[in-house]
């Protein structure tokens, strides 16, 4: 990896909450900024919100020679636009274009899931291995996809989320059964609480009750992990990745998440080519250092 001033980069991954920002060379993060999105006061707002963020960091980092900025939802980054965000309810909007005009510099549009893979793969856990799968388990479930070290960065590719599970619930897609009714962080504890006296906020205390005996939160826990697994069984059946990685907030759980995936995997993996299955290593910071990369890329 070479470490010149030429690496320098702003990175910028935009969620549904809050816009973090980072002046980066590669992995590195010299300084970061964070701006809150305000998707409550519309999605123009929120369109503002990213482009003040851009203006903002070129200002106080000039000597940045691109920028990067992913977004969430269905994302055409060749034609650099955000198609449809449902979580932050734009349509249409051409960032490629807008943060170019708001920074003056070279621009690299993405979706942050992808960003997020492209940089487990480059500087996290996928690194050294050419065919790769991300999945963060959070309030969605999405996946990028790295294939003969190339992302494949189709706007509507990996929605792994939505494959039957036969989950019986409703997903927010609109239909009943997806991987995203049972899986999620939001997901494990609905359907705890649904069934049980103690109304529990979080996924990793439907865990920690499962590990101190609570059959409920165990069965809970076991139906969530399995339909992840029997997902991952499909993608290696039809991509055969080396190495999958897992990231998000339900990762947190690291063995007692993997242990039960690897068990699955006993039982539905015969003469398949069998993939390391690891946690990933950039944290929350994968998107943010992903866009880093596109935006390098787009500089050329
Ligand atoms: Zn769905």
């Amino acid at each position: 990896m070479t470490t010149n001033n030429q690496d320098l980069v702003i990175g910028i991954d935009v969620g549904g909450t809050e816009i973090k920002a980072g002046f980066l060379r590669g992995s590195e993060i010299i300084s970061a900024r964070r701006w809150p999105t305000e998707r409550e006061k519309g999605p123009a707002h929120a369109v503002n919100q990213v482009l003040l963020a851009a203006k903002e960091m070129h200002r106080e980092f000039p000597e940045a020679t691109a920028i990067g900025v992913v977004v969430p939802g269905v994302v055409n980054s060749k034609a650099g636009i955000a198609e449809y965000s449902e979580n932050i309810g734009w349509r249409d909007i051409p960032f490629g274009k807008l943060v170019n005009e708001a920074s003056g510099l070279p621009v690299g549009f993405g979706h942050d899931v992808r960003a997020g893979g492209v940089a487990e793969s480059m500087y996290g856990a996928g690194k050294g291995y050419k065919n790769s799968f991300f999945i963060p388990i959070g309030t969605g479930i999405a996946g990028a996809m790295v294939i003969d070290g190339e992302l494949f960065d189709d706007p509507y590719c990996g929605e792994i989320g939505h494959l039957d599970v036969v989950s019986g619930y409703m997903c927010a897609c609109g239909i009943v059964g997806c991987l995203e009714s049972i899986s999620t962080g939001p997901s494990i504890v609905r359907i705890y609480n649904e069934q049980s006296d103690i109304k529990l906020s979080d996924s990793s205390e439907v865990l920690k009750a499962a590990k101190g005996g609570d059959a409920l939160a165990a069965k809970v826990w076991q139906a969530s992990v399995d339909a992840i697994a029997f997902t991952l069984t499909a993608y290696i059946n039809i991509l055969a990745p080396e190495i999958i990685i897992v990231g998000g907030g339900v990762s947190k759980a690291g063995r007692d998440l993997l242990d039960p995936i690897e068990s699955y995997f006993d039982r539905r993996l015969t003469f398949q080519k069998r993939p390391k299955l690891v946690i990933a290593e950039l944290g929350d910071h994968a998107g943010m250092i992903g866009s880093g990369i596109f935006g390098l890329r787009a500089r050329g």
